[in-house]
């Protein structure tokens, strides 16, 4: 914490995964001789750089930008650009480090990182958004490529924001290497499957955890937080399973519908009006809307997917949650719940799938998409809708192996951390003291 001051997110989430894989460390003194530990806290690279743009009016803004390079010793950095204006450094190294771990869980040759800016696209036009994308991408350009680091999107970052990245990118490298950013338009190198993959990656997850527990999604009632590209493609997957999603939000509110989510209205309201939630209940007056995000998890449920944002879901949380019978958690988000909160859950007997498994699905079809990028050829919806089963059939079974193996039986958040971290530090303690 010394060495890094004030970077809360980062320190939470290096003291989970440290803490999870203290049985590894015991058992195999090999990782602490080579300083696997200190290198693997330690991002390779971190780029930050000036992001000037000019609005509708001729005004100059100038925003922060970064990409940190944390770890490539399986494979190119991967991880998406976020913009939003908490982004912050402490913020990108949380996400890049998780990144880690997760690209290492989806067993796809990919290394971890993870950028962006603290800039706000809420209000501005496409073409403000354009122009920021643009300088954004002038300086980013020098430090990706097919066989460095490839980005994506995350949090303000859809196939909108990828499509101007990606032509300012083609235009100074005068390269179409459609490898180089992923969750691109299908009709220019993006792959079928892709904008569905994380929310449809976590319901096959969360469903296989809920089968060893004797229990499904058919007739449950479900609360998903969030309104974006993975809380859409969670409630769509999870009504195709029988649920009934009550609420969903952003980052203003949330609307229960005791009827269950209108999905198409979801879609208008955020994908073509890039409107507010709240305009919910103008079309639909039977729900309710509420001001601020944390009354979601007040809310009686069977089954809670937070997929807004980090820290979203607090101890206070958690124990309404278990205070209304909650049976599993799953997290949609990179780091949704506080530690605290998994802790109370995990006591309580509450079944949890932890993000870094859990939403690897969105990454693992971003690889997917490198591949066939690669191959100058595209797989169908189903082709790769089916690849991403096995490869969340795939973590699953290996994070409950290794959860087992060290002891933790039935804990797929120790199992995870130990699953991912195995692979990065065999393939570090290889390459040498680099
Ligand atoms: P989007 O920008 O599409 O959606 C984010 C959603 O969360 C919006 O509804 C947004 O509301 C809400 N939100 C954002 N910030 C806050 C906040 N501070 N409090 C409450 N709600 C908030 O992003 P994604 O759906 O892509 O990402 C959601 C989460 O999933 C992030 O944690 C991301 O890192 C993670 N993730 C995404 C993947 C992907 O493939 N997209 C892959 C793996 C993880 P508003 O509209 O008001 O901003």
């Amino acid at each position: 914490q010394a060495e890094n001051p004030g970077e809360t997110e980062f320190h939470n989430t290096v003291k989970e995964v440290l803490t999870s894989i203290a049985p590894v460390l015991e058992k195999n003194p090999k990782y602490q001789q080579a300083a696997i530990l200190e290198r693997i806290v330690e991002p390779e690279r971190v780029v930050m750089f000036r992001v000037p743009w000019t609005d509708d009016a001729g005004k100059v803004h100038v925003n922060k930008g970064y990409r940190v390079q944390f770890n490539s010793a399986i494979g190119p950095y991967k991880g998406g650009l976020r913009l939003h204006p908490s982004v912050n450094l402490s913020i990108i190294k949380f996400l890049g480090f998780e990144q880690v771990f997760k690209n290492s869980l989806t067993t796809l040759p990919i290394g971890g990182g993870k950028g962006g800016s603290n800039f706000d696209p809420k209000g501005k036009s496409d073409a403000e958004i354009m122009r920021f994308c643009q300088s954004f991408m002038t300086e980013l350009c020098r430090h990706i490529g097919l066989n460095t680091d490839v980005p994506a999107g995350d949090i303000g970052v859809g196939g909108r924001e990828i499509g101007y990245l990606y032509g300012q990118y083609k235009r100074i490298r005068n390269a179409y290497d459609a490898g180089v950013l992923t969750g691109k338009g299908l009709n220019y190198g993006g792959s079928l499957a892709r904008t569905e993959a994380t929310g449809y990656g976590l319901l096959y997850f969360t469903k296989l955890m809920l089968a060893d527990a004797g229990l499904d999604y058919k007739d449950k009632t479900v609360v998903i937080s969030g309104s974006g590209n993975v809380a859409t493609y969670a409630i769509e997957k999870a009504q195709e399973f029988g649920a009934k999603v009550v609420a969903c939000s952003d980052s203003n509110g949330y609307v229960y519908d005791k009827d269950g989510i209108d999905l198409a209205l979801v879609k208008e309201i955020k994908e073509v009006r890039r409107g507010r939630i709240k305009e919910y209940v103008d079309a639909k007056p039977s729900a309710e809307y509420h001001e601020g995000c944390k009354g979601i998890w007040t809310i009686p449920c069977d089954i809670a997917l937070p997929c807004a944002t980090q820290q979203e879901l607090d101890l206070e949380s958690a124990k309404a949650l278990v205070a209304n019978g909650v049976k599993a958690v799953g997290e949609g988000a990179n780091m949704p719940s506080t530690l605290d909160a998994i802790e109370y859950l995990q006591n309580n007997n509450v079944l949890f799938a932890p993000a870094k498994a859990a939403n690897a699905g969105g990454v693992a079809v971003s690889a997917l998409e490198m591949a066939q990028n690669s191959m100058r050829y595209s797989w169908t919806f189903e082709e790769v809708d089916n690849k991403l089963k096995n490869i969340m059939a795939d973590i699953y079974e290996n994070s409950k192996r290794c959860a087992k193996e060290y002891g933790h039986e039935g804990d797929l958040l120790v199992g995870c951390n130990i699953a991912g971290f195995l692979k990065v530090a065999d393939a570090m303690l290889a390459q040498g003291v680099c």
